[in-house]
């Protein structure tokens, strides 16, 4: 009888990895996301994803300077095919143990209304920027709870899909495109993304990278470790699948 459930575990198991197929028999999905609309983004990942002809999704707050100074460039960036993403207005976190997030930004204190209102405005000063009705969100601090209730259901309704926190998944059985885990690093080494991008293969499921600055500042990348990895995945085409965010959980959706 144990045999047999192991037989039958086992069998469940490769099924699980088995079903799901890529593009053009890719093994895995990369996906590329940058947050908060920083400079650097416009200036440096910008540029190198261009370079390697691979698409990124730039999660931008309202209240981010770089959008105001900078609008028509992030206009022009998302008419090639990059996607601005919604990260709220004012970037609200839930403050336990996080000094710098202001009480007027505290998610503890916030009601659901109030998210809920500020990722509809968000989604119109988006829209007023790059002309687009549809589009992701991404968690700040990939928090959910606002005020002690959980506001996924409401992005649900309002996104495409919305980017959290978590490790490589192990299957795109149980995978939530509400909800879809991430991979933050802070100043990596090239092994360490290319590790995650072999783990995604491996697993035959999907490495969504959240990067911050790129080439200097917070939760940072240097530029050449980016630069190595978009270098990786579009030298290794045949095997990855790679797109904006957006494009990626469509096709996700449409054959989960
Ligand atoms: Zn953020």
């Amino acid at each position: 009888m144990r045999v047999l459930l192991i037989f039958v575990f086992c069998v469940f198991v490769v099924n699980a990895k088995a079903q799901f197929s890529w593009p053009d028999g890719a093994k895995a999905a990369v996906v590329f996301t940058y947050d908060d609309g920083l400079d650097c983004h416009l200036d440096i990942a910008v540029p190198q994803l261009d370079e390697y002809d691979l698409k990124g999704t730039f999660f931008c707050t309202g209240n981010s300077p770089s959008l105001y100074n900078r609008t028509e460039e992030w206009h022009t960036i998302s008419k090639h095919g990059h996607e601005l993403g919604n990260h709220t207005l004012f970037h609200p976190c839930d403050g336990t143990g996080q000094d710098w997030v202001k009480a007027e930004y505290d998610l503890r204190t916030y009601t659901p209304e109030q998210i809920v209102a500020e990722l509809k405005t968000a989604n119109t000063l988006l829209k007023a920027v790059d002309g687009n009705t549809e589009r992701t969100y991404g968690y700040t601090c990939s928090h959910f709870v606002a005020n002690g209730v959980d506001f996924t259901d409401s992005v649900k309704n309002m996104f495409v899909a919305a980017r959290c926190d978590g490790p490589i998944p192990k299957t795109m059985k149980v995978y939530k495109t509400w909800k879809t885990p991430s991979f933050m690093s802070a100043d990596p080494e090239i092994e360490d993304l290319i590790a995650k991008v072999e783990e995604a293969k491996t697993n035959g499921t999907i490495v969504v990278f959240m990067f911050h600055s790129v080439g200097g500042g917070y939760l940072n990348t240097p530029a050449d470790v980016h630069e190595q990895l978009l270098q990786y995945v579009s030298e290794n085409r045949d095997e990855l699948y790679s797109d904006s965010f957006i494009n990626v959980m469509k096709y996700v959706k449409e054959n989960q």
